[in-house]
This record gives structure tokens, sequence and C-alpha cells, in this order.
């Protein structure tokens, strides 16, 4: 079904474990040339990449802290460098960041959430544009940017995590902003949507807590990082989605139903 990403050029960023990790694994699975990111050196990922054995696609590990400008042109610098060139990028490096109520969120918590969640895809994004529109130009299909938003995004998060939500919703946001500039280039813009999915992400939540966000869920459980992938593979896809821009995939078992 997803035949044509064999031999793709795939960015992915934030993509050491988690929703990156099995979106990459997928990827490769297809014969996806992957790079996958995180910010360990790269003497620490053996285990990562070990993950990959047996698929059938490349896969590279760069080792970049997207929270800096300057790390994000490396990153493509160096994938472009590797690879050739880019025909997907996948925006997935976020988090958190730590929880703050707002009288409580200084300048330096500011900085932390946003650059993590805003400023890297911006700057990933915009390193990785000349490459996406040279595919494109030299394919005659679409080239396409996948980035990872939130729930939280739509509802505006929990106590404390106002400012991730308002990141996440930017990131809807400014999508859609791209989808404007850059549709004559032939580049897709779309986002996977997660709502609570079973990850490092809430491992700093107790088992009371988690059962309580489970039950507010319809299908009564966190999601599973595999069940997220295949939505990633869609997008990537130009044979699935070349006529598809511009739109939020919502994968949350039916926590919310924009
Ligand atoms: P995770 O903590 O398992 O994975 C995060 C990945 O990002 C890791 O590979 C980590 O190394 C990488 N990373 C973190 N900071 C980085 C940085 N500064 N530079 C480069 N890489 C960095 O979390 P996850 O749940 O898989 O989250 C992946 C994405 O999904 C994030 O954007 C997150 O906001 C989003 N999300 C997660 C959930 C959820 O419930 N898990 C819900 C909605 C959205």
């Amino acid at each position: 079904m997803f035949t044509d990403l064999r031999g793709k050029k795939v960015l992915i960023t934030g993509s050491t474990a988690g929703i990156g990790l099995a979106a990459a694994k997928a990827l490769a699975a297809q014969g996806a040339q992957v790079g996958i990111n995180g910010r360990q050196p790269y003497e620490s990922v053996a285990s990562v990449l070990s993950e990959f054995d047996g698929l059938e696609g490349d896969v590279m590990y760069f080792s970049a802290d997207l929270s800096q400008s300057s790390q994000c042109q490396k990153l493509v610098d160096e994938f472009v460098q590797h690879f050739g060139g880019i025909d997907v990028l996948i925006n997935n490096a976020g988090g958190l960041g730590g929880r703050e109520g707002l009288e409580n969120i200084d300048d330096a918590f500011y900085d932390r959430v946003m650059d993590l969640n805003a400023r890297s895809v911006l700057m990933v994004t915009k390193y990785a544009i000349p490459y996406l529109r040279a595919s494109a130009a030299q394919s005659g299909q679409t080239s396409c940017v996948i980035s990872t938003g939130s729930i939280a995004g739509r509802e505006g998060g929990g106590v404390g995590a106002g400012l991730y939500a308002a990141s996440k919703a930017w990131l809807h946001d400014i999508h859609r902003n791209w989808v404007k500039e850059f549709t004559q280039d032939n580049i897709r813009f779309n986002i996977v949507s997660p709502g609570t999915i079973d990850t490092a992400f809430h491992e700093d939540k107790p088992s009371h807590v988690k059962d309580t966000i489970a039950n507010s869920i319809a299908m009564k459980r966190f999601g599973r990082v595999e069940e997220l992938a295949p939505s990633y593979l869609f997008f990537a896809s130009h044979a699935c989605s070349g006529y598809i821009t511009g739109q939020i995939l919502d994968v949350n078992g039916g926590q919310m139903c924009p």
C-alpha cells in the first residue's frame, strides 16, 4: 500500500524513542532511507540502531539538540550530505518541558518550552525547504512536511501545561500558513495529532492519574506508538495523500472529537 516510500529520503526528528522511533521503524520497513535524531551522542544510540536490524531501509543517526537554531541547520546539512536530499521531513521532536502555572512562568521556562516545540520545527523546516522543493520538482510529485501536534493544541492542555499546549496550537496554525506559501512548490504540510500515547512523555504520572486519564478516553486506554506510525506513512506517501495538505489527523481513541 505504501510502496512509493521505498528509497524515499526521510528525516525524522526526535526519533530515538516513543512515537518517533515507531514511525522511523515503520518507514524503514517500507524501504525508506531514514535519518533519525536525538540529543544523545552517536556512541550511546547503539541499542536504538539495533531496533532497525532486519528492516529493509537504510538508517543513520544524527545527533542534534533542536532547541538551538544552529543545530537545526547542522542536522539538515548532515542529513543531506549523507542521503543527498530530503523527500519527507517529519518534525516530531518535542515535549512538555516541565509544568508551571502562569504565575510561575519566567523567561527561562518560556524559552525552554517554545524552543523545543516551536523554534525546532520552524528552523528545521526552514532549512529543509530548498531540498523539499527540489525533491518535488525532480519527482514531479509532492514532497512533504509532517509535524507531530497534540490534542493539547486543540483543547488547551492540563494545568501547568498551558505553554506546551499553546506551542502545539502554534504548530497547528503555522502549517496552515506554510500551505499558502509553499503549495506552489508542491510541498504538502500535515499534522499527526496524538491523544494520550504510552511513552516516556507520561513517565512522571502516578498510576492512579494514568487510570483517570485512560477512563476519560472513549477507548478506555492509552494509545500505543505502533498505532501512530501508519498515519505518518499515509501522509508521507504521495500515492496515498498527494491531494491532502493543511490537515490535522487526530489519533486519540476518541479522547476528543474536534
Ligand atoms: P518521547 O519522550 O518518548 O520521545 C521524544 C523524542 O524527542 C526522543 O527521541 C528524544 O530524544 C527527542 N528529543 C527531545 N528533546 C530533543 C531535542 N531538544 N532535540 C532533539 N531531539 C529531542 O516522547 P513521545 O511521546 O514519543 O513524543 C514525541 C512527540 O509527540 C512530541 O512532539 C510530543 O510533544 C508529541 N506528543 C506526545 C503525546 C503522548 O501522549 N506521548 C501526545 C501528544 C503529542
